[in-house]
C-alpha cells in the first residue's frame, strides 16, 4: 500500500476530525500519502479528491464535525457508481482506503472491496454507540457528556416548577446513550429500546416517588423506545391523564447531541483508531474495523462489525434499576 484515501461516511459525529488527523499523520510518518475524499462516497464517485499532508490537519483535533464533509450517497448502492468511485481511485494511484462511519459505510467498503479486490479498512464514527466489535464508537462519549450536561440544566427548571420531563436522546436502535446519560444525570427513570418497562411500571415508579416526596423527575427516553408502542409525545398524554398531579413537559435534545468539540477520551479513541486502521493496512491486512475492547486496540472482520449486534450491559440495567429507586 502506497497512497490511502480516506472517507468520513453516514451521520458525523465528534471525534472524526481528531481521527482524519490521525490517519493522515500515520502515513506521514511511513512515508506513504494520504489522499482526503469529500462528502462520503458520493465524493469518491465524483473524484472530489485532495491530497492531506501534516499540516492540512493542524488545529482540528478538537472540532467537531468533519472537515472532509459527510454524505449519503445512494448511487454508491449500484454497481455503475461504485465502477465510477473505483476509476477515480485507480486514476489518483489511490490503493486502499479508510473510512470513517456506521454499519451501513462498512456495508458499502465490503462490497467494494469484494467486486475490485480493494484493501478497505473501517473506524466506527458514530454517536449512538451500536456497533458490534466495539465497546466505544468515536462521538459516543462526547454526546454523553453533552447529553448530561443538558440534562442537568433540565433539571434546575424542573425542580424550580415541580415538573416532570421526558428527556428524549438519540438511539434509534439502542438505549447506550439513553442508559449511560441516565445514570449519570440521576433520572428517576429510563426507558430504552431494548427493554420494554410497560406503561404499568412507568406510572407506578412516578406515582411512588411522588408519594416519597420527589415533587420533579426526569425520564430519559431514548428515540428508539417504543414502549407499549407509545412515542415519548404520546407518553406525555398518557401520563397527564393518568397522573394529573404531574405537570409533565417533553424535551427532545436532537442534533445538539452530534456536536460540540470532542472529549479528550474520543480524541484519544481517535487518534489509537487513526492510527491502528493504517498499520493494519500496512501490514497487508484488509476488510476489518478497528475497535476498542477491555482498553485494548482490536480488530474485527467488517462483515461480523456489520451482522454482529452489540448487546446492552446487563450490569448496567442492573445498577440503573437500583440507583433509579
Ligand atoms: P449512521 O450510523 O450515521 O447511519 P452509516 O454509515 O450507517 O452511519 P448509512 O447512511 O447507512 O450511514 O450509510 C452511509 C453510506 O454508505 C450510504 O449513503 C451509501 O453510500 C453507503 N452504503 C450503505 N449501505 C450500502 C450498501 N448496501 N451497498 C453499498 N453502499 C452502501
Amino acid at each position: 500500500v502506497k497512497k490511502i484515501g480516506l472517507l468520513t461516511s453516514g451521520g458525523d459525529a465528534p471525534g472524526m476530525n481528531a481521527a482524519i488527523r490521525a490517519v493522515v499523520r500515520t502515513c506521514v510518518y511511513h512515508n506513504i500519502e494520504c489522499i482526503g475524499i469529500y462528502r462520503g462516497y458520493q465524493g469518491m464517485i465524483e473524484g472530489d479528491f485532495e491530497t492531506m499532508d501534516a499540516r492540512s490537519v493542524n488545529n482540528i483535533i478538537n472540532r467537531g464535525g468533519t472537515i472532509l464533509k459527510s454524505a449519503r450517497s445512494s448511487e454508491f448502492r449500484t454497481k455503475e457508481g461504485r465502477q465510477k468511485a473505483y476509476q477515480h481511485l485507480k486514476n489518483a494511484g489511490v490503493d486502499a482506503f479508510v473510512v470513517i462511519g456506521g454499519d451501513g459505510s462498512f456495508t458499502g467498503a465490503m462490497i467494494f472491496n469484494e467486486e475490485f479486490d480493494f484493501p478497505v479498512m473501517g473506524i466506527p464514527g458514530t454517536i449512538d454507540n451500536d456497533i458490534y466489535g466495539t465497546t466505544f464508537t468515536l462521538g459516543y462519549d462526547t454526546a454523553l457528556n453533552t447529553v448530561v450536561e443538558a440534562i442537568d440544566k433540565i433539571r434546575d427548571t424542573a425542580s424550580s416548577h415541580n415538573r416532570l420531563f421526558f428527556v428524549e436522546v438519540m438511539g434509534r436502535d439502542a438505549g447506550d446513550i439513553a442508559l449511560n446519560a441516565g445514570i449519570g444525570a440521576g433520572a428517576e427513570e429510563i426507558l430504552i429500546p431494548e427493554e420494554d418497562l410497560g406503561l404499568e411500571r412507568l406510572l407506578e415508579s412516578l406515582e411512588s416517588s411522588r408519594k416519597r416526596g420527589k415533587t420533579s423527575s426526569i425520564v430519559v427516553v431514548a428515540e428508539g423506545d417504543k414502549t407499549a408502542g407509545k412515542s415519548v409525545f404520546e407518553l406525555k398524554e398518557y401520563v397527564n391523564e393518568n397522573l394529573p398531579d404531574y405537570d409533565v413537559r417533553v424535551s427532545v435534545l436532537g442534533h445538539m447531541q452530534r456536536g460540540g468539540s470532542p472529549s479528550c477520551y474520543d480524541r484519544v479513541l481517535a487518534s489509537r483508531m487513526g492510527v491502528k486502521a493504517v498499520e493494519t493496512l500496512l501490514d497487508g491486512k484488509s476488510t476489518y474495523m478497528v475497535g476498542v475492547a477491555c482498553d485494548k486496540m482490536i480488530l474485527t472482520p467488517l462483515e461480523d462489525a456489520v451482522k454482529g449486534k452489540s448487546e446492552i450491559d446487563q450490569e448496567l440495567l442492573r445498577v440503573s434499576d437500583i440507583v433509579t429507586i
